[in-house]
């Protein structure tokens, strides 16, 4: 089979997106599937509806006209600001975007009264992480001038925190974006129907028993895929983190010297730290390098080593253990290796499900 290649178990995201809309619905909060890392496939998509998802979200409008192109009916909703020279594009495709700026969400109302539709607007709120987001004491502003804009329906607010600088969702934070819808209801008289909590870094304090206020979307997209809460990168209980794997070839298997000789400078990512001394070691060359996935988010298997990469090769301690050439090597990514390599054209993406006979490929 191709490699190196993405190999994605249907089966397993459906379980793991299961369990999580189980556990949230207790909690009274829905979930929306997050399919940026998916690159909006359709397949992995479909897992998430069957599994529960009450709507799919993407930070790309290609994406969702990728599920659109493959007849998802499903919700969607872009959870990037629309970039101004989108918002034709997002008005015809995606049911929702989330918004922080008056200028795009008029561009937005715009398009939608062009084309006789309506367009829902989630407004982000910005709580500390210090992404995107309205200030707290600039959201009844623009909530007033958002109302006064036709073909826009204010479906509700929201927050995503610990993306940028880590700030963890917890009980202050959750009820203060409680407190402000409260306090927008009551201001405008109106019924915010989404109150947009964050994404997998919430689950810790969704699921902990705290009080969850008015707080009743998640979007998830790394806890579906990997099994993982992001805050530190835990498994999560009962759940695959083995679903996605990335498969690559060996390409030269050598007994080599751990340390380089000559003169050293850079190299052609920057300066490198100086190699240790272990003496003779198999060394062992996988045809997978920057180009294709972010070769420090790669967990090897047992007895390998990753001891450093460039553009095409990845360079391994293979513990004495001669790897002959043409031997896949499986690697269990993170979120950053596994986003590189769904983007790469050189990486084959494969979907697995019990259903089927024989794996298929997809996306490409
Ligand atoms: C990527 C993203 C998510 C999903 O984050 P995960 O950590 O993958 O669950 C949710 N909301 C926004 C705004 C995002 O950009």
């Amino acid at each position: 089979m191709t490699t190196p290649r993405l190999e994605i178990d249907l089966d397993k995201i459906q379980h793991n997106t299961r369990t999580l809309v189980e556990m949230l619905a207790s909690r009274g909060i829905s979930v929306t599937g997050v399919t940026k890392a998916a690159l909006g496939s359709p397949e992995m998509a479909g897992a998430l509806l069957r599994a529960g998802v009450s709507a799919l979200g993407d930070s790309r409008i290609e994406n969702i006209e990728t599920m659109r192109l493959a007849r998802l009916t499903a919700p969607m909703t872009l959870i990037r600001t629309p970039m101004l020279s989108q918002v034709n594009r997002v008005v015809e495709h995606a049911d929702v975007s989330f918004n922080t700026e008056l200028d795009v969400i008029s561009k937005l109302s715009s398009a939608a009264q062009k084309t006789r539709r309506m367009h829902g607007v989630v407004l982000m709120i910005e709580l500390g992480d210090l992404r995107e987001g309205i200030m707290p004491g600039d959201l009844e502003d623009t909530v007033r001038k958002t109302l006064r804009l036709p073909n826009i329906a204010l479906k509700g607010i929201g927050t995503n925190l610990a993306c940028r600088s880590g700030v963890s969702p917890d009980s202050k934070n959750m009820a203060d974006l409680s407190a402000l819808a409260d306090s927008i209801e009551a201001t405008f008289n109106l019924k915010l129907s989404v109150v947009s909590g964050g994404n997998s870094g919430n689950l810790q304090w969704a699921l902990s028993g705290a009080e969850t206020g008015r707080i009743n979307d998640l979007r998830l997209g790394e806890a579906l895929l990997l099994g993982r809460e992001p805050l530190h990168r835990q498994p999560i209980e009962g759940l695959y983190t083995d679903a996605i794997t990335l498969v690559a070839e060996v390409i030269e298997s050598k007994v080599k010297p751990s340390q380089p000789w000559g003169e050293i400078a850079e190299t052609a990512f920057g300066a490198t730290a100086p190699a240790a001394d272990r003496g003779r070691i198999s060394q062992t060359i996988i045809a997978i390098g920057r180009q294709d996935t972010d070769p420090d988010g790669l967990e090897p298997p047992p007895g390998i080593e990753i001891l450093g990469a460039s553009s095409d090769h990845l360079i391994v301690d293979s513990s004495n253990r001669r790897v002959p050439v043409g031997t896949e090597i499986t690697f269990q990514p993170n979120y950053s290796a596994l986003v590189r390599a769904m983007t790469s054209p050189f990486v084959a993406k494969v979907v697995k499900s019990r259903s089927d006979a024989a794996p298929v490929p997809a996306c490409q």
